[in-house]
This record gives C-alpha cells, sequence and structure tokens, in this order.
C-alpha cells in the first residue's frame, strides 16, 4: 500500500507545475509498482474522512481474480494496472497459451516494459495483454469520473513512461464505459516523474 499523502501531494504538484498545469480540478493516477491516486478538487486536496480518496488502485474491478492484492483485497486495479500487475498478467497470458511473442524470451523474468515495448511494435500476446489492462485502468477512470468529474486525469509513474500509447489503450475503454457523454475529463500524462511530491509540497507551504 501507498502513502495516501504523498500520492495526494504529488497531485497537487503536477496540478500546479506539471501535466494538470492550468486546471483546478484533476485526479492523478500513478502507475508504479503499485497504483496510486490522488484527487484535486478547487486546487485543493481531497483526502476524505478516512484518507480513503483517491485509493483508486484499490477499487475492486476484476471479479475472477483469485490472488490477493497488497491491501488484503482481491481483484484490485492494482493487480492489473501496476507494473508488477502487467508483468504478471503476461506471465499468465504466456502460460495460458502457445502463442509466439517476443516475450517468452525473457520468461518469468518480463517486465510491464518488455510488455509494453513488444505492444508498440505490434506483438499479439503482448497486446493482449495490454487490452486488459486498459481495459481494467478505463473502467476505473469512468467510475472516478461518475463520482468527482474532473477536468482531467494525470497519468503518472514508472508504467506511463510509454506514453500516448499507454493513453490510447486506456482511453477506449474509458469511452466504452463512460458512453453517458462525450464531455468529460480528459485523459493526460504526468510530466514531474519522481519531482511531483516536492513541487506538491512546495505549493502547500504557498
Ligand atoms: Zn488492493
Amino acid at each position: 500500500m501507498r502513502s495516501g499523502n504523498d500520492a495526494n501531494v504529488a497531485a497537487l504538484g503536477e496540478m500546479w507545475q506539471g501535466g494538470g498545469k492550468g486546471y483546478s480540478d484533476l485526479v492523478m493516477i500513478t502507475l508504479g509498482t503499485g497504483v496510486g491516486g490522488g484527487v484535486i478538487l478547487d486546487q485543493k486536496i481531497v483526502s476524505g474522512k478516512h484518507g480513503l480518496a483517491g485509493e483508486i488502485g484499490h477499487i475492486h474491478v476484476r471479479d475472477e481474480e483469485r490472488e490477493h492484492c497488497n491491501c488484503g483485497g482481491v481483484g484490485c486495479v492494482e493487480q492489473i494496472g501496476s507494473a508488477t500487475g502487467i508483468a504478471r498478467e503476461a506471465r499468465r497470458k504466456m502460460e495460458a497459451s502457445g502463442k509466439p511473442s517476443a516475450l517468452r524470451e525473457f520468461g518469468d523474468a518480463v517486465s510491464a516494459k518488455n510488455v509494453l515495448d513488444a505492444a508498440k511494435e505490434g506483438d499479439e500476446l503482448a497486446l493482449e495483454v495490454m487490452e486488459v489492462v486498459g481495459h481494467y485502468l478505463g473502467l476505473a477512470l469512468s467510475m472516478a469520473v461518475m463520482i468527482v468529474d474532473p477536468e482531467i486525469f494525470v497519468i503518472g509513474g514508472g508504467v506511463s513512461k510509454a506514453g500516448q500509447f499507454l493513453i490510447d489503450v486506456i482511453q477506449k475503454y474509458y469511452d466504452r464505459f463512460t458512453a453517458i457523454s462525450p464531455h468529460k475529463a480528459k485523459l493526460g500524462l504526468a510530466t514531474l516523474g519522481n519531482d511531483a511530491g516536492i513541487y506538491g509540497a512546495a505549493r502547500l507551504i504557498l
């Protein structure tokens, strides 16, 4: 589990000087070893009464999951959308099918970066993994959008280095699950990397 404060402060930093610059209402989702989130409304951190606001990584999305998440739950967004989750999904897909794939040379050591690189090259199995990832991240964002309706989702963390390719795969499912309206938060990339927290902390002091 991540520290709620860290993700929220990073979100504030991205609003001030990063991917959310110019917006006052945003939700940040960080796809790293885990999946963190932060909600900013009217330029202020929303942490909730129990510190749970923004815990997007631990929204339950997958009923078929049997393994436990770090939070104690089962079927969390983090189990699919984190770097760890993407790699695990790839191992499962390799095991479940005999399909040839560039990922097989990495075996059990396959990483999220391997998957994203291969998917960009058109590797079928890697693309199947990313469809699953896009599906569940898109689902999580569609839930968030109907609750807080931000101006933008800022997507950060190591996985977001895949750039527009990642945005596109999430966008496809996000649009499908928010058919209610074409007018909704856009998806953007974080730009501050590990410095987001420093910017956020500075903004809090200011
Ligand atoms: Zn969890």
